[in-house]
């Protein structure tokens, strides 16, 4: 390893290995400040790529830039429940306070000041990044201190732990927080009974999926323990980038054995020697805690060759960082990131069971997924299906924010209503939930009877409340500007869907909006619905669709006419020019094409 080129360095650390590209870039730009385009030569010439390869790779992602950010990079959360607890007049204040405009970098070089969608902490927000690491729960007091630090140019080792200190926040366990889990305990259980044993138990619990699409747990393994190919793969997909989310935070943070554990026993029913930890990069302040978690493990037998003793029962799990992609989210996309390729969703099928990680067979589950696999094998199929409801077998881990006096996570049986979970959080003037995030379902006061569950109200785990005074027009504008900025941009229903939709929604709040616009965002919405290629852009418009269904007064009265109301006011942009030249037909334009 050349020490003198950071560059060499980082390729060297990751094994000259093109398929790390994402991690190399990582590391790059953290040893450079920026990934310029002298670095990305650099990369391509190590691992001896195309140049545009990497380029591709290096500009897809948002937590990586071309252009520095200064020493210290500071990015606020922008999630709808951070601004509601006043996010946009903070980031103003810590700006002002430092003499700099936001998204730009201080004349000195020295700070960066911006806005970066949802990092993970809507239950202890408002929430920023600096260099990637969480600053929780800040106020004009914490911003005064971390300006002084900053301009004192201390290290971020030097500030105080207190900034940084996030908590797991668990207000109620069930199943899977209320009691301890012995590490290895699962692995122990799926020796004793062997893979087939475990996919009998997994049937008889009956699990789906939870990271949103509810797939079922033991079709999706035996499946994969059934396709052929040179190797096997355990991925767990803990990039949860749907804003309102932190389930996945506190269970690795708190709960990390039992999700390795659950990883651990896949790995035994298909018969995979590798495993990988997706984290998002917004986590990167649980690396290393989980890098402890698999040394100790490696050292207690329950990771690496011949686990607890059994010939041939080799595994392990190395972590690989995101960089800031909400679409990483989705499988076939993680499994791009992962390869070290921009995350741009494949084609299906092949599905990832036969056709994933590196061409092979692969299980892709959610990080709570495979906690509740270590539990099923743990305390066995049946105790796990008389929780919750035939169809929702288990609990459901719910992220609560927003309104409330208690935010936090919230574990119940499925089949809980949302009026209970409003009650337990404290929020006693809900008007709102969105449930599941922004791609999830919108219910009004009226629905707050209907139940938690696959049946009912699937979620990834957001639950985000709003209350009476909140305008849900300007959440769902929120949301639509979230999809347009996550659009990977491969296909055009979803690319210029989303800008089309931000743009009538700014339109409508400026006060121009007509019935017209309203049937053009109609239109938009089922194209953008039935012709998307995957699951971002077929919910990318479902925010507007709702809150139009069931508050149509916060878009009526926007209306600014019932006719055709353009966004562009071409007589005033030319206005200055007619001044200038001495004319007053200000309709000049529009007889420009007459004979
Ligand atoms: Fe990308 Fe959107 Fe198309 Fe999905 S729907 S592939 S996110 S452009």
């Amino acid at each position: 390893m050349d020490k003198g080129d950071p560059v060499a360095a980082c390729v060297g650390r990751h094994g000259g290995d093109a398929g790390k590209l994402l991690q190399i870039l990582r590391d790059v730009q953290a040893a450079l400040g920026h990934l310029g385009p002298d670095a990305i030569d650099a990369v391509a010439q190590a691992l001896g790529i195309p140049r545009v390869h990497v380029e591709a790779t290096a500009t897809f992602y948002h937590l990586l830039h071309a252009e520095s950010h200064g020493v210290y990079e500071i990015l606020f959360s922008d999630n709808i429940v951070d601004r509601m607890l006043g996010k946009d007049e903070l980031m103003a204040y810590l700006c002002e306070r430092m003499w700099l405009a936001p998204e730009k970098v201080s004349e000195d070089g020295l700070v960066y000041v911006g806005s970066t969608s949802d990092i993970g902490l809507g239950d202890q927000g408002p929430a920023a990044l600096v260099n990637g690491w969480p600053l929780p729960l800040l106020d004009h007091n914490r911003l005064d201190l971390i300006a002084g630090l900053i301009r004192n140019q201390k290290p971020l080792p030097d500030w105080p732990a207190m900034l940084f200190e996030v908590v797991p926040n668990v207000r109620r366990g069930d199943a899977l927080l209320a009691e301890p889990h012995a590490a290895g305990a699962a692995v122990q259980r799926v020796l004793e009974i062997g893979p087939e044993g475990m996919l009998e138990e997994l049937e008889r619990a009956c699990p789906r999926g939870r990271g949103g699409a509810g797939f079922r747990t033991a079709v999706k393994w035996a499946s994969c323990r059934r396709a052929s190919g040179k190797a096997h793969y355990v991925v767990c997909n803990a990039d949860e980038g749907e804003p309102g989310t932190f389930k996945d935070r506190v269970l690795l943070q708190a709960h990390a054995d039992l999700v390795v554990d659950g990883m651990t026993v896949a790995a035994r029913v298909i018969g995979a020697a590798r495993g990988l930890l997706y984290l998002r990069g917004e986590y990167l302040f649980l690396a290393a805690a989980l890098e402890r978690v698999l040394q100790r493990r490696r050292e207690e037998g329950l990771l690496g060759d011949h686990i607890l003793g059994e010939p041939g029962f080799n595994f392990d799990i190395e972590i690989a960082l995101g960089a800031g992609a909400y679409i990483c989210g989705e499988e076939s996309a993680l499994i791009e990131s992962a390869e070290g390729k921009a995350g741009r969703p494949r084609n299906r099928p092949p599905f990832p069971d036969t056709h994933g990680y590196r061409g092979e067979p692969t299980v892709v589950n959610n990080v709570e997924t495979f906690a509740c696999a270590a539990k099923i094998a743990v305390r066995g199929g049946a105790w796990f299906a008389a929780i919750g409801t035939p169809e929702s077998t288990g609990t459901k881990l719910l992220s609560v924010s927003g309104d409330c006096a208690r935010p936090g996570i919230y574990e119940y049986p499925f089949g809980v209503s949302v009026r209970r979970v409003l009650e337990d959080c404290g929020a006693q003037h809900a008007h709102a939930v969105q449930v599941g995030g922004p791609s999830g379902t919108c219910l009004s006061w009226r629905e707050f009877e209907r139940r938690i569950a696959f049946e009912d109200v699937p979620t990834a785990g957001a639950f985000m409340i709003f209350g009476r005074q909140r305008d849900m027009f300007e959440v769902a504008r929120n949301f639509t500007h979230f999809f347009t900025h996550e659009s990977c941009g491969f296909c055009t229903p979803c690319r210029v869907g989303t800008s089309l939709l931000s743009n009538h929604m700014d339109k409508l709040a400026a006060g121009k909006g007509s019935a017209y616009d309203l049937a053009q965002m109609q239109r938009l919405m089922h194209i953008m619905l039935t012709m998307s290629h995957c699951g971002l852009g077929h919910t990318a418009a479902k925010p507007v669709v709702e809150t139009m269904e069931k508050f149509p007064e916060t878009y009526e009265r926007r209306l600014k006419a019932l006719d055709y109301e353009p966004a562009f006011d071409l007589d005033g942009a030319l206005q200055t020019a007619r001044q200038i030249t001495g004319r007053d037909d200000a309709w000049a334009h529009l007889d420009a094409g007459k004979p």
